[in-house]
């Protein structure tokens, strides 16, 4: 059996807790191999060398650092196809998938090349006689990442690309279902250029999260996963004086007016909602069609492409449309939610159950479902599903179909589908969501801006990449000099004024 290690101080080191967890190939259902948990020692580990090494990082002027990124980019280019194909022996989604999945971390890597410019202070030239004020967005030492399953490459990418761009060293604590691509990260960043203990990965689970929340010497926490753990993570964090960012679950809806495009609305929305098998924050997970016709012409349409949605091994190639899900309990949890659906009065428009791929039978697939006439007080309306499963709720008038979306408890992403210009207008000014997409139905801001839900998908004042995430990862110095002239003035108890 592999055995995977942690990535500290530049060396693959084993774990000593005497904690592993199985490491599974979804698609066949086996496991391929293990990984250390760590404990408080071992994170400690990684604090110390991560703390030894910050201070030299943080005072490589920002063009150097600008080149590492420069560099990382390039090699991720150059291993595309390796971090692909480890990426996906271990997620399960398809290899263009999970190129894609690199890509749009790498793309983060790109707008960190921007550092000298998004770490330039401000400057006041006579703010007072004889007096000048500037301010500096300095690092803030050692921070830590704590990411989820379903992106293995982006969401560390986006995590440590800034926060090493902007000086800091950086931990990332990756989910223990697929911990091998983060480790190549760390890697590929060494031999772009970065010093030791800039870059660590330390594998673990609760333990390992604990252990970065309780350690004094990292500054801050980012997060992304599932709301509980997010919430979780934001309480303890804040509680003891960490900077936080936690970003948690979703459940997506997209608006279907009366006058939209049918063909475009159903090509977006098999996408969006069974593509990677759900497993992504930012699928489709409900759509409301406005009006009864609406629906039934969508659910006329959409039924024969679910129906007909190719699943299988990454190894199958371009013949795939999505594959297995991440692990058994995924399975049975998905499985379950569909028998509550229909339990709950639900119309189980196509059926996924009982799916089976022959020679994968042992492998996490599940089949497509598309739900109709599904209501909010239903548990497949309510709670996040993550996986191939898509819920139709029937509404009459347009304010009704963007009320149950302004009323969930999530709010990361939505999308409407209509020609008409003040119908999108009104839906993106109103929406109490994130991120918003029209005639888009997966709304995944690029680099250059930022991402981030609103309600319970997101705990923190700063998104995930773009500006917010130089500032997330800096903190502000403002200097107030003086270099007075000619005669001395006495001691003046008044606050300053000018
Ligand atoms: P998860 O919450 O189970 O795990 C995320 C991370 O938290 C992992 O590193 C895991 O080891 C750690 N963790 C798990 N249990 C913990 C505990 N009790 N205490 C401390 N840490 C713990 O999430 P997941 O299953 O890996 O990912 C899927 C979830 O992530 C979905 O809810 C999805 O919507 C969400 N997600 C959100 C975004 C976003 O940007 N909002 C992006 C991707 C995924």
């Amino acid at each position: 059996m592999k055995e995977l290690t942690h990535y500290i101080n530049g060396e693959h080191v084993k774990g000593t807790s005497g904690r592993f967890a199985d490491v599974y190939n979804p698609a066949i259902g086996e496991v391929i191999a293990q990984t250390p948990l760590a404990s408080a020692a071992e994170m400690d580990m990684a604090v110390q060398a991560a703390a030894a090494a910050q201070p030299a990082w943080a005072a490589v002027n920002p063009q150097r650092r600008a080149r590492v990124m420069m560099k990382m980019v390039d090699l991720l280019h150059r291993d595309m196809d390796k971090l692909a194909e480890a990426l996906s022996q271990e997620h399960g989604k398809t290899l263009p998938d999970a190129k894609g999945d690199v890509i749009r971390g790498l793309e983060v890597v790109e707008y960190c090349i921007g550092a000298p410019q998004l770490l330039k202070g401000e400057y006041t030239d006579g703010a007072g006689p004889g007096i000048d004020m500037y301010s500096m967005k300095q690092a803030l030492g050692v921070t830590a990442g704590v990411t989820p399953f379903n992106f293995p490459a982006m969401i560390p990418l986006w995590m440590c690309a800034p926060a090493i761009a902007c000086g800091n060293a950086f931990i990332l604590k990756p989910s223990e279902r697929n911990p091998s691509v983060p480790i190549m990260l760390a890697e590929l960043f060494e031999e772009a250029g970065l010093p030791k203990g800039i870059m660590q990965v330390v594998n673990g689970d609760k333990d390992a999260v604990d252990a970065i929340i309780e350690h004094p010497t990292i500054q801050s926490i980012g997060f992304v996963g599932s709301t509980p753990i997010a919430e979780y993570i934001y309480a303890g964090g804040c509680a003891a004086g960490k900077r936080v960012q936690a970003f948690g679950g979703a459940k997506n809806h997209a608006i279907i007016m009366p006058d939209a495009d049918m063909d475009n609305v159903v090509n977006a929305l098999i996408g969006a909602g069974y593509g990677a098998a759900g497993e992504r924050c930012m699928a489709i997970s409900v759509a409301v069609p406005v009006g009864e016709d609406t629906a039934d012409r969508l659910i006329a349409a959409l039924s024969p492409r679910v129906e007909s949605l190719k699943i299988g091994p990454y190894t199958s190639g371009d013949d795939v449309d999505f594959g297995p899900v991440i692990t058994g309990a995924a399975k049975d949890k998905i499985n379950g939610l569909v028998e509550s659906g229909i339990a709950q009065g639900a119309t189980l428009a196509v059926d996924g159950r009982g799916f089976s791929l022959q020679g994968y039978e042992d492998g996490f697939f599940v089949g497509a479902s598309l739900f109709d006439h599904v209501t909010t007080d239903m548990d497949i309306y309510k709670q996040e599903i993550f996986g191939p499963v898509l819920s139709v709720v029937r509404a009459k008038t347009y304010e009704e179909a963007i009320g149950h979306a302004m009323d969930h408890e999530y709010g990361n992403g939505t999308a409407i589908f209509t020609r008409d210009g003040d119908t999108a207008r009104d839906f993106a000014s109103r929406i109490n969501v994130g991120m918003v997409g029209v005639n888009v139905p997966i709304p995944v801001p690029l680099a250059y801006h930022t991402f981030g839900g609103w309600k319970k998908s997101a705990f923190g004042d700063l998104n995930q990449h773009g500006p917010d995430a130089f500032k997330f990862y800096t903190r502000t110095k403002t200097v107030t000099s003086r270099w007075p002239k000619g005669t001395k003035e006495g001691a003046n108890f008044s606050i300053p004024t000018m």
